[in-house]
This record gives structure tokens, sequence and C-alpha cells, in this order.
């Protein structure tokens, strides 16, 4: 294989990975991060060789949902080149801003400093040959999420959000920035989650606690996919707490999953 140039670094880490995806949410808390890591596993799981960055500067949550606190990065040399190895869990390479900083000092990250770090991450990480690499971006639509996606140019994005009318705006910004002439990347389809409760005494009922179909309308309206609606499960919020993606137990959540990876791979 001929060596390629210094200056093509970018292009060294990342050139082994036939898909780059980003999971992008107009704002916090929405579940971003819940369907990054159960996407990631569920495409492991597939049989998919499957890296993730977890870029959220503001609560790098990746360590935590995958069970990789205090996780330290090795570093590998390849090529001649000093590299970070990601940490391997469930078959997925997981690197996190997380592994690098304290969640405190993550906190009050600034943007060039931000930035700086990430593009680290994203330039200078051993991932080898994959399938997919996910990128989980931090909430919001700024200037750093063009930087990151401008550098690290997905194939696609996919846009998280839940049913509720306030929440939908954000997701409209999110869309609007991704496919805006500045970027120009196209959206692979959104995610509904917290879609709907259904007690377990009740198996039959579904109450839409943040409104009903707010992200498949939204769909339809930007004639966009609509991959897949997520109920509120606990043992979605459990999983996260406790480091193992709730897709790899709970049979009604990997079924969503799997539908969700599906319209990813196709
Ligand atoms: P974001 O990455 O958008 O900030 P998170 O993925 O951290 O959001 O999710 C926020 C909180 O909501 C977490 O505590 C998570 O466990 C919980 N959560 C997310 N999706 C679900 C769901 N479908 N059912 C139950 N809890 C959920």
């Amino acid at each position: 294989e001929p060596k390629k140039k210094a200056e093509k670094k970018v292009l060294d880490t990342l050139s082994g990975i036939k898909h780059r995806i980003a999971i992008a949410s107009g704002k916090g808390g929405v579940g971003k991060s819940t369907v990054t890591s159960n996407l990631a596993v569920t495409l492991a799981k597939m049989g998919y060789k499957v890296g993730l960055i977890d870029a959220d500067i503001y609560g790098p949550s990746m360590p935590k949902m995958f069970g990789l606190e205090g996780a330290m990065p090795i570093m590998v040399e390849v090529d001649g080149q000093e590299l970070i190895e990601p940490v391997e869990k469930f078959g997925v390479k997981v690197i996190s801003v997380g592994f690098f900083v304290k969640l405190e000092d993550a906190l009050v990250w600034r943007g060039p400093m931000a930035t700086n770090a990430l593009r680290q991450i994203i330039q200078q990480v051993n991932w080898g040959e994959l399938d997919f690499l996910l990128f989980d971006l931090p909430p919001g639509t700024g200037d750093v999420h063009i930087t990151l996606s401008t550098e690290f140019r997905p194939d696609g994005v996919i846009v998280v959000g839940t049913p509720q009318e306030v929440a939908l705006a954000d997701v409209v910004k999110g869309i609007k920035m991704f496919t805006g002439a500045n970027l120009n990347i196209p959206i692979l389809g959104i995610v509904e989650n917290m879609a709907w409760f259904t007690p377990a005494e009740l198996p039959e009922n579904k109450y839409y606690i943040f409104g009903k179909d707010g992200c498949k309308n939204l769909a339809q309206k930007y004639d966009l996919p609509l991959l897949g609606q997520i109920p509120i499960v606990q043992s979605v919020c459990e999983g996260g707490d406790s480091g193992t993606p709730s897709s790899l137990s709970n049979p009604i959540v990997s079924d969503t999953f799997e539908q969700i990876a599906h319209g990813v791979v196709a």
C-alpha cells in the first residue's frame, strides 16, 4: 500500500471506515447518547465492525453507558504515528472525550478548546477497518457542530428527538443546519425517542406522555425516513446507568433497535 503524506493524517485514520454516521439532537436530554449506544451494540450484534466517538463535551456519557468509567486508552504506534487505541466493549470500539478529561472540566470547555480536543480524537484514533463509525455529537446546533461535521465528513446524520412540541423546533433547526449549503450532509432519518409509555400491568395501552407522533409527522413533512419510535422503558434508563445497553437484554428494546439499524444499513 502506498504511504500517504503527513498532511493527509485526517484521511489516514478514517480511511478504513465504510460508513461515518453522526448522531445529533437539537437539544440535550432527548436520549441521543442512549440511542447511539444501543444502536452501536445492535450493529455489532448484527456482525458489523463498529466504532463510536463520544464527542459530547458538555457531558460525555459513553464511559458510564458502556461501563467504562476510569478506562484509560493506551497509545499505539501505527506506521510511525502515535495513535490512541479505542477501548472495546460489547463488540464496539469506544472513544470518549470523557476518557481524557474529568467531567467537571468538560462542562466548562469553550469553543476552540473543545474543538481542538475533538479534532485530535477524530484524527488520532487507531480505528482500523470499520463498517460503521458512529459520532455522538454534542447537543445543539453551533459552530462546534459545523467544524466537527466538516472534519469528520459524515455520510449521513441521524437526528434524535422527542415528540414534544418545543423539542421539535430544535429538531428542525438541526435538519436545516446539516442539509444547508454550508454542510450539505444528508439526513438518514429521524428517531423518535420517548414516544410513549406502556405500563407492565396494562400491556395493550400506550400513553403519549410527551405528545403523539411529533417526530413521525415531522419526518413526513420534511420527506425524511422515520427510523423508529422508541418507547419510554425503565430498562433503557437502567441500562444506561448500569453500563449495559438495554438492547442487549430487553427483547422489546432490541427489536426496536434492530429495526432502526436495518433502516441505517439500508
Ligand atoms: P442526551 O444524550 O440527548 O442528552 P441521554 O441519552 O443521556 O440524552 O438520555 C437522558 C436520560 O433519559 C438518561 O437518563 C436516559 O437513561 C434516559 N432515557 C433516554 N431514552 C429513554 C427511554 N427510551 N426510556 C427511558 N429512559 C430513557
